[in-house]
């Protein structure tokens, strides 16, 4: 029954579901708190060794990367912004040194500076594109160099729903969003020859700091259009992230899943 695949089971036989990512070096971008901690901690759960990146929050990432080593794995907490192209380099050159070469990069970092588009500031605008979009291209072309040496690896990036529906007072979010997945299409089809996966994860509400500037009463509205009737947690999207990270995931690419409880049905 080696690897024999029956309808609605996974391949039997072959992938250790706590052994699924052994061997396998992860970056995550904004690793220390929310839905990027999660997803750090889900990478380790299922073996790997992981660089918590931050900017801003030492405490945190350096409390993560603690948790991920009492898991029995390898970790570092790296500070880098990563919209700066030399910061970028120097984590990556640090990662490789103190843990091996990249086979996971996960773009999570990301940052809001809600307006109306009537009277967002350039530098507000600016802000915004230069974390989530910029980021995320300087962490994928860094990560993409190595990956075709290697001829494997897997870049996931945190889109969001935003990107996909749009969102009134988020001009410049939704635009960096949209521009996640327009750059995962573009570099999926770059790497595929290469057999490096490149997909992308676009949650609805989930319940981190970040939303939890938003009032009840806009939580009550949003919650009315959600068909799970539930905000989502980190762990939703962690796991999706950690399935496309994984060899269940190994014919997708170019795609975004939505992680949203229904909201875009
Ligand atoms: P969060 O709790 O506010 O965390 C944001 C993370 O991004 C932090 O770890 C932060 O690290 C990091 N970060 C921000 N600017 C950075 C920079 N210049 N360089 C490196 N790291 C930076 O937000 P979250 O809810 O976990 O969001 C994580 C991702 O999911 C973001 O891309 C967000 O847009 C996306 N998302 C969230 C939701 C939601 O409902 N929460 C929905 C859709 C998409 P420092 O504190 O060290 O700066």
């Amino acid at each position: 029954m080696e690897g024999k695949i029956v309808e609605g089971k996974m391949p039997e036989g072959r992938i250790s579901e706590e052994k699924m990512l052994e061997g396998k070096i992860a970056l995550v971008t904004g690793g220390g708190r929310g839905i990027g901690r999660e997803v750090a901690l889900t990478l380790a759960r299922l073996g790997a060794d992981v660089a918590v990146n931050y900017s801003g929050s030492e405490d945190a990432a350096r409390r993560t990367a603690q948790e991920i080593r009492d898991l029995g794995r390898q970790a570092i907490a790296v500070r880098a912004d990563v919209s700066d192209a030399a910061q970028c380099e120097a984590m990556f050159r640090d990662m490789e040194r103190q843990l091996g070469s990249i086979d996971i990069l996960v773009n999570n970092a990301g940052i809001t500076r809600d307006n109306l588009a009537v009277r967002m500031s350039e530098e507000e605008f600016d802000r915004v594109i230069e974390t989530n979009l910029k980021g995320a291209f300087l962490c994928m072309k860094l990560a993409g160099k190595r990956m075709i040496k290697k001829r494997s690896g897997r870049i996931v990036s945190i889109s969001s729903i935003s990107g996909v529906h749009g969102n009134p007072g988020q001009i410049n979010y939704c635009a960096s969003k949209a521009g996640v997945i327009g750059m995962t299409k573009c570099l999926a089809k770059e790497l595929a020859g290469r057999n490096v996966t490149v997909n992308a994860v676009a949650p609805g509400y989930i319940d981190t700091d970040m939303t939890a500037v938003l009032s009840d009463s806009v939580k009550d509205a949003i919650l009315a259009q959600i068909p799970l009737k539930r905000m989502g947690n980190p762990q939703d999207v962690a796991r999706t992230v950690a399935f496309l990270a994984s060899d269940y995931a190994g014919y997708i690419t170019g795609q975004t899943i939505l992680v949203d409880g229904g909201m875009g049905i």
